[in-house]
């Protein structure tokens, strides 16, 4: 039944659609469509803003043309255009390069200009950047992102800012067309020091999600009843019950499509390398991270680098199986 109320209700609730939306448009530049990048270049676009994009892929700027995105062919031309560019690359060299290489973003990137790093790079990487962009007269935040592809695709990230404080007041809204929750974690870095944290403990807990899940196995539990009680217990992780590891429990992630990532083992033996790399530097004790990158570094070595790092199931449900036989 239609009520006063009920029109009250939506009629505020398209009003504050109506507002996030016009208080989203800018002209912005993307460059790196990968499983990240395109799902949060979509979501900008989506909410009205006008997008420049690039990729040294040339595949991955097709959809974006087809909605009306500029296609740049180089970062220069990004910033020549847009005065607000996020990176969304693979890694600490890639991001250098499209910031300072010879057809980089700082080469034609004006005064006003506020770049944005949502890369999971060392923090150290983050503070050369800042220098170089500064050097070049404009500003930049490290803005990494926390929650995966599947929050990408709701747009429900969290974005773990390092930088100025007013910086961070200024792109809030545009962060917020493509995540839920804006923090300031501090100055320039402190953004990729919360990340690469983040990240430890995600790589720590997919492992151990997975090994659970394969001794669950070995025991003769079916790992979706054991998923289940995981669910509902202290044992729960965000790896059991948002991206569990195990094909036929879960819809719509990696376990799900024969291992397509998502997130590359490859990726995150890159982050568990910075993390080792920053509690080498603050003399931290991080036995864990230690041996999870030795793990998904011998994911890597054994040619699956390439695939989600939920594989890291299978990859120890092999040695599981192995060594019941032998026993
Ligand atoms: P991806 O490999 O899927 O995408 C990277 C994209 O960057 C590709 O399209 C590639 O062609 C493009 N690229 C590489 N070099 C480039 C260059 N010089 N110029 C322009 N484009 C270039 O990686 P991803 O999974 O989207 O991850 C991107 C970043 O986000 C990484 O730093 C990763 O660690 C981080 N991250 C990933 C996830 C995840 O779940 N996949 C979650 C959070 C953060």
């Amino acid at each position: 039944m239609i009520t006063l109320r009920s029109i009250v209700k939506l009629t505020s609730k398209s009003l504050n659609q109506g507002l996030h939306f016009q208080k989203c448009q800018a002209h912005v530049g993307w460059i790196g469509l990968g499983f990240m990048g395109t799902p949060m270049a979509n979501h900008l676009i989506n909410k009205g803003n006008s997008l420049v994009v690039y990729d040294i892929n040339s595949a991955a700027v097709e959809q974006f043309k087809a909605k009306g995105a500029v296609v740049a062919s180089s970062p220069a031309e990004v910033a020549e255009k847009c005065d607000r560019v996020f990176t969304m690359v693979p890694a600490d060299p890639y991001v250098i390069e499209v910031f300072s290489g010879s057809n980089g973003l700082l080469t034609k990137a004006k005064k006003g200009t506020i770049l944005m790093d949502c890369s999971t790079v060392h923090p150290n990487t983050s503070k050369k950047l800042l220098q170089l962009s500064n050097d070049a007269g404009v500003d930049f935040l490290d803005t990494p992102v926390a929650g995966a592809v599947p929050a990408a695709n709701a747009g429900t990230l969290t974005f773990m800012c390092g930088g100025k404080a007013d910086l961070v007041k200024k792109v809030e809204s545009l962060l917020l067309c493509m995540g839920r929750r804006v923090i300031h974690c501090g100055d320039t870095g402190a953004g990729s020091a919360a990340k690469i944290c983040n990240n430890m403990m995600l790589a720590i807990s997919m492992i151990g999600t997975s090994e659970t899940l394969a001794l669950a196995q070995g025991l003769g539990i079916d790992p979706k009843m054991m998923t289940e009680i995981l669910n509902i217990s202290s044992g729960r992780t965000w790896c059991s019950d948002t991206y569990n590891p195990v094909p036929g429990i879960m819809e719509n992630v990696p376990s799900a499509r024969d291992y397509k990532p998502g997130f590359k083992v490859e990726l995150i033996a890159k982050d568990l390398g910075i993390s080792q790399s920053c509690a080498s530097l603050t003399d931290a004790p991080t036995p864990m991270g230690a041996l999870a990158l030795s793990i998904y570094k011998a994911m890597t070595n054994n040619g699956h680098g390439e695939r989600d790092f939920s594989y890291a199931y299978q990859f120890l449900l092999k040695k599981v199986a192995g060594g019941v036989r032998k026993s």
